[in-house]
């Protein structure tokens, strides 16, 4: 049985199991491990960052949870219809992920959240695993938050990095009928910078709720 996310204490990124071990010592109430996949896995559409933020996702085991880009991915999931509930940036506050799900192409914390080249390729078989039995089920669509997830996701998917161009909002044909929509991370350097504004993220929203 294969897993579709790394054990608690996965190995196999030495530089980011040690930043773990350290923060798991200044932080022994956080939950500083490989953060799973929050969402319906028979959800047609799944959402990929980039890797958890040291005191969001890594504090509270949910994706984006805690993060800053968190509040406006949230808010806009809960406003297409997404999700339910409310979101407050706690992994206990209720929010259901009712046909969306969100991973990352890194599941553990990278040092000043910038994972390494060999980081980032080895953890892309959790999320190939996660896309294949996605894909089994009723997986359409894809969004890719930022470069980094765009160029796991076409890798993952058997296609080469040449084909496809990251270029916000546009869906690309990545084979069997699947779509992959890319947008600008909703980092905070983006949303202060408003290289991503909330009008463009909803866009964005709006073009794949045509797609699904
Ligand atoms: N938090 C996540 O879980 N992923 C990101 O890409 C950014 C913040």
């Amino acid at each position: 049985m294969f897993e579709l996310l790394p054990s608690k204490d996965c190995p196999l990124c030495p530089r980011l199991k040690s930043f773990i071990d350290e923060n798991r010592e200044k932080f022994p109430d956080k939950y500083n491990a490989p953060v799973p996949s929050f969402g319906p896995a028979d959800a047609p559409f799944l959402i990929v960052g980039l890797a958890p933020g040291l005191r969001g996702a890594n504090f509270s085991g949910r994706p984006f949870t805690g993060d800053h880009a968190g509040v406006l991915l949230y808010e806009t999931l809960l406003k297409f219809g997404f999700a339910k509930g409310e979101y407050k940036e706690r992994k206990d506050d209720g929010l259901e992920m009712i046909s969306a799900r969100i991973t990352n192409a890194v599941k553990c914390v990278p040092p000043q959240n910038k994972p390494i080249g060999a980081e980032i390729n080895t953890c892309r078989q959790f999320l190939e695993r996660e896309i294949e039995d996605m894909r089994g089920r009723n997986l359409k669509v894809i969004m890719s938050l930022g470069l980094v997830s765009h160029n796991a996701v076409v890798k993952t998917t058997g296609n080469k990095l040449s084909s496809f161009k990251f270029t916000h909002g546009k869906a690309h044909e990545i084979g069997g009928g699947l779509k992959l929509v890319d947008c600008y991370h909703c980092s905070r350097y983006n949303t202060n910078t408003q290289r991503l504004t909330p009008e463009m993220f909803e866009d964005v929203f709006k073009k794949i709720q045509t797609l699904l």
